[in-house]
């Protein structure tokens, strides 16, 4: 079972309406609009509808709202597939459409108008505006709201046969227009649209608005439950006044819960949309979107997603998750599966002067310290190494561990060795390279005579590595809540952080990795978590950094918090 995660209130309702026999098999459904790719917060839509269906041993559909052609695109129902498959959820043979259901959807209108309880207004949109009133203040009925059963026929027939121009009509349900509930207000369920459809071609040129489409659909597919977001709470009446009008045989139960947002990050597709469309970033698939496309392309595990829906769990109230809940779901992940390697991300160039220069030997490197199973692999060692710049300075600060002017350190799986001796340029006054001294009695990292070093270093062998680009992300945004900037006038795309992005192309790996494949995870030791990138080409690999170790942006944030003084 895939979903096994904790109760919510959801799975409690269904216990209960299973118990009293009120259904045999739950349905529920996965209903994305293709209009843009999935997202984070979808994800959790879908571990819910599938992992309820799941538990309960029913079965969820895929069903693409795709009733409005004017934003979508098969571009986009083929990513959603893809990123819902990726997921781990199958819906079998119930995949749907909507667009689909259109010519029911139609008859189900006639019901209405029959019943008196729809109508053709003429008002444009501008006046259905104003007609409709405010929160505090009732609306006035339309001037066509008592058109005859016939005319509305008619003028309906009109629309639909495509007599009409666009805004000229539209086909409104008829309930009340001085309900405290706006959505209550004769709602529109028809309008004109002389747009073809990515499905039905040309066959229509008018669609139904999603109000009216979505509760039909749900019923025509039997779903026992449908699962929304809250902002859909007070849509709910409208849901049931449809169903109770047509007399459907099913009527599902809508539940609201609380989306999901994501601290540093925007989760609108109309948003990502803007971003792609701006180019800050490169596409809905950059790793640093919080886009499924986007979190697999830069190393996520499906599991880690799950993982992660799981733990911030279902509830009734909004609120923000920080984002180091998803690294660290994803650092447990890879923690556990992904072989070690080493990579020096800013090489310096270590010269041993008592090993022969033209030696070299294997040695033995453990491939993952958590799962012995995963073997051990051989590594190349040479007179000349790289190590990570920043892992050398030539006056060390306290606390400072690392290889320095005659400390000893022990380099990972190889030997301890002692610096003698910095070269630098005489101009830049630049370290160009460092030269120590190895003992060879400490081959396998440790010393016979049972003497200590603090410092552990990675490192390559100049001679067998490989160069490798990597790219360093951050957070896509400077600010906690891009989304609130927008709601207070302004552009959010300001709160960018300039240096989401950062390639550095002269990295060093061991050769091993020559054999990795695109999407390959790996731990570059004591740098973080490693992706290879589909922008690889052979002899150029390019690595994503998933995630770094630690929390570092925690730290940096608590330093700048204890800095501003608060
Ligand atoms: P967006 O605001 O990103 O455009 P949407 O709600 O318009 O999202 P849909 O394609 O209509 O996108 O969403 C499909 C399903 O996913 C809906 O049931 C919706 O409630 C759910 N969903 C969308 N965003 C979230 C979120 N952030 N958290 C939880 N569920 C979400
Ligand atoms: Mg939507």
């Amino acid at each position: 079972m895939l979903n096994t995660g904790p109760s919510n209130f959801i799975q409690e309702i269904i216990s209960q309406d299973l118990l009293k026999g009120k259904h045999k098999t739950v349905v529920t459904r996965f209903p994305p609009e293709p209009n843009g790719y999935l997202h984070i917060g979808h994800a959790k839509s879908i571990c819910l509808n599938f992992g309820l269906a799941e538990k309960f041993g029913g079965r969820c559909h895929l069903r693409f709202d795709d009733t409005n052609p004017r934003k979508e695109d098969p571009e986009f129902v083929r990513s959603i597939i893809e990123d819902v498959r990726w997921l781990g959820y199958d819906w079998g043979e119930h995949l749907y459409y909507a667009s689909d259901y259109f010519s029911r959807f139609y008859n189900f209108a006639l019901q209405l108008i029959e019943q008196g309880r729809a109508y053709v207004c003429s008002l444009n949109p501008e006046e259905i505006r104003r007609f409709r009133g405010t929160l505090t203040e009732p609306g006035k009925n339309s001037l066509y709201r008592e058109r005859g059963i016939e005319e509305n026929l008619e003028l309906f027939e009109g629309m639909k046969r495509g007599l009409f121009q666009e805004g000229q009509h539209v086909l409104r349900a008829k309930i009340d227009m001085a309900s405290p509930n706006i959505n209550m207000r004769d709602p529109v369920i028809y309008r004109i649209m002389k747009e073809d459809h990515h499905r039905t071609g040309d066959t229509w040129c008018i669609y139904p608005t999603y109000d009216y489409a979505h509760c039909l659909s749900d019923s025509l597919e039997n779903i026992t439950h449908s699962l929304c977001s809250l902002e859909f709470e007070d849509h709910r009446p409208l849901y049931d006044w449809f169903l109770e009008q047509l007399n459907v045989e099913c009527h599902p139960r809508q539940i609201e819960f609380a989306r999901l947002n994501l601290n540093y990050t925007v989760m609108s597709k109309r948003k990502l949309s803007m971003l792609v469309q701006k180019n800050h970033v490169q596409g809905w698939d950059d790793p640093r979107m919080p886009t499924l496309s986007g979190l697999r392309r830069r190393g996520y595990t499906p599991r880690s997603i799950r993982k992660f829906c799981d733990l911030i769990g279902v509830a009734k109230s909004e609120n923000i998750v920080d984002m180091s809940l998803l690294e660290y779901c994803i650092r447990e992940d890879l923690n556990k599966i992904a072989p070690r390697v080493m990579g020096v991300l800013n090489p310096l160039k270590v010269v041993i002067t008592n090993y022969p220069p033209e030696h070299s030997e294997a040695l033995e490197a453990v491939n993952n310290p958590e799962d012995e199973s995963m073997g051990t692999r051989l590594v190349p060692f040479s007179r000349e190494l790289f190590i990570e710049r920043e892992d050398f300075r030539e006056d060390p600060p306290k606390k400072y561990f690392r290889l320095a002017p005659g400390r000893e350190v022990r380099l990972r799986y190889a030997y301890f060795i002692t610096c003698e001796k910095v070269i630098k340029d005489e101009k830049t006054g630049e370290i160009l390279e460092v030269h120590c001294s190895y003992d060879p009695q400490t081959r396998g990292g440790s010393a016979p005579d049972g003497r200590k070093v603090k410092g552990t270093l990675h490192w390559v062998s100049s001679r067998h590595a490989r160069k490798a680009a990597v790219r360093i992300y951050d957070r896509l945004f400077l600010r906690p809540n891009p989304a609130q900037d927008e709601k207070k006038g302004l552009d959010f795309s300001e709160a960018l952080n300039p240096e989401s992005l950062k390639e550095m192309r002269d990295c060093q790996v061991e050769p091993g990795l020559e054999k990795a494949g695109i999407g390959d995870r790996f731990q570059f030791e004591r740098l973080g978590y490693f992706c290879l990138d589909p922008e690889s080409e052979p002899g150029r690999p390019v690595f994503n950094r998933i995630v770094s170790l630690k929390d570092t942006w925690a730290k940096i944030e608590k330093k700048m918090q204890s800095e501003s003084g608060s």
